[in-house]
């Protein structure tokens, strides 16, 4: 009997296990609430970052974040709630910003996202994909000699783990990006990071995918899971379309906590919102991907056109788009090159996404322990973008009982 697996979501992490469990040969059913082209995995800033390997839960960060909460244009807020799971997320963050805890998980990030990039760059060699995929690195600019200080302090730590790192001055940043003027310190280049063109990798992966013989059902929002014993039986759709279930893996980003109460599976996740804009065929353009570091904004070319993305909300889902936080974004365009001066004249146009934020700033992955047939692969907060082929991959390896790319046992305290 061949194996089957239904995979719920359809987000860059759901399509990229999809990849790896058909080429084992597995049948594969990924099911999706949307219609897949306005995913977070969609709209994101497309940056590939080996660099990132400290998780978001560090030290200093949540007294950088009490700071932000009183300014509008802030890049960090959290909606007001005495939400449980809120207050659990946040209790369960603060004992995670330690230094012990960056220490640990510095080596798996950056292996993890090394291996992530690798397997994109796989991706690009194929003559079905062409999604602006390139290695130019990461310029992290910044103007303060405050900001200065953190960013060398992360630079010291990429030094000690071997990950390409180069401190530039302000002229030396006027060499390496001269497509555009800057006004900045300095900065900090980070020469192995890669970016790409979210959108065009997802269509092209779904193409793929059923090119491939993938059935994806698009605008089938699963709402009831049905189970006995150590077994998931069976899904339900909106519709009440029943779905006979062999193995299931949850890919169902940020909403995974909603979802897994279902099964009496408790996860701690936040909506982690973001905003983005994208200029299309924008001529006045840096050329290598940037964060504006203070005002933490990221910049990032595709192809012809220009993203910008930016700040993190715990918004409870909210669909509404906070205005002064979008100007927050644009507005800290126009410091770091003085001749990019956007305006946002239609509100509709901005873009939000939703990433899947843990206390811990690391990933569930892996068997769900009360199931013998069920798995989940998500938190993967700011880089899900990155980690999807590597996640994707892991989880082909924990479905076949393999031995993993990655050690896996870091996570068995998220
Ligand atoms: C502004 C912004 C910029 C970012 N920039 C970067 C970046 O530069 N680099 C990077 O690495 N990462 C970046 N990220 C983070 C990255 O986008 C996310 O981590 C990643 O997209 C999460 O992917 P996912 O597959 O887990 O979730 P998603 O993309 O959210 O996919 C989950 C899918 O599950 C579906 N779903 C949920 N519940 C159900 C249900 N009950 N039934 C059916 N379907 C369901 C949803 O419809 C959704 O399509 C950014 C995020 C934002 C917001």
């Amino acid at each position: 009997m061949s194996k089957h697996v239904h995979i719920i979501g359809a987000g860059i992490i759901g399509l990229c296990s999809a990849w790896y469990l058909r080429e084992e040969g597995f049948e594969v059913t990924v099911i999706d609430g949307g219609d897949i082209n306005n995913s977070t995995s969609t709209g994101n800033a497309g940056m590939i970052v080996p660099s990132h390997f400290v998780p978001l839960a560090a030290p200093g960060v949540i007294a950088q974040g009490l700071r932000w909460m009183f300014n509008p244009k802030s890049p960090f807020y959290i909606r007001p709630r005495m939400h449980p799971d809120l207050l659990q997320w946040l209790w369960q963050f603060y004992r995670s910003c330690t230094p012990q805890h960056v220490q640990n998980s510095m080596h798996w990030l950056r292996d993890y996202n090394i291996l992530s990039r690798d397997l994109y760059g796989a991706f690009a060699q194929k003559k079905s994909f062409d999604f602006c995929f390139e290695k130019k690195g990461l310029l992290m600019l910044y103007k303060t000699k405050q900001q200065q200080a953190e960013e060398w302090k992360h630079a010291e730590k990429a030094i000690k783990l071997k990950v390409p790192v180069e401190i530039l001055n302000s002229d030396q940043i006027k060499q390496v990006e001269s497509s555009i003027q800057t006004d900045v310190l300095g900065g900090v280049y980070y020469p192995e990071d890669a970016h790409l063109y979210p959108n065009l990798f997802i269509q092209q992966m779904c193409q793929a995918l059923e090119t491939k013989g993938v059935q994806i059902l698009r605008n089938t929002q699963i709402e009831s899971i049905q189970y006995s014993g150590q077994k998931i039986e069976a899904i339900l759709d909106q519709n009440q379309q029943k779905y006979t279930v062999q193995n299931i893996l949850f890919c169902t980003g940020s909403w995974t906590a909603r979802l897994l109460k279902k099964i009496k599976h408790n996860v701690l996740l936040q909506d982690g919102k973001g905003y983005s804009l994208t200029l299309k065929n924008q001529a006045v353009r840096p050329k290598i991907p940037t964060i504006l570091c203070e005002s933490k904004v990221a910049v990032t070319p595709m192809g012809n056109d220009l993203r910008i993305g930016g700040t993190l909300e715990l918004s409870n889902h909210s669909t509404q788009i906070n205005k002064k936080r979008v100007q927050g974004i644009t507005e800290s365009l126009s410091k770091y090159y003085p001749e990019l001066q956007v305006e946002v004249d239609n509100y509709e146009k901005v873009w939000q996404g939703y990433r899947p934020c843990t206390p811990t700033g690391l990933p569930y992955l892996g068997k769900i322990p009360q199931y013998n047939n069920a798995y989940i692969a998500t938190g993967h907060g700011m880089m899900g973008m990155s980690l999807g082929p590597a996640t994707g991959l892991l989880m082909k390896e924990v479905i076949c009982q393999e031995k993993t790319s990655l050690d896996l046992d870091i996570l068995s305290q998220n």
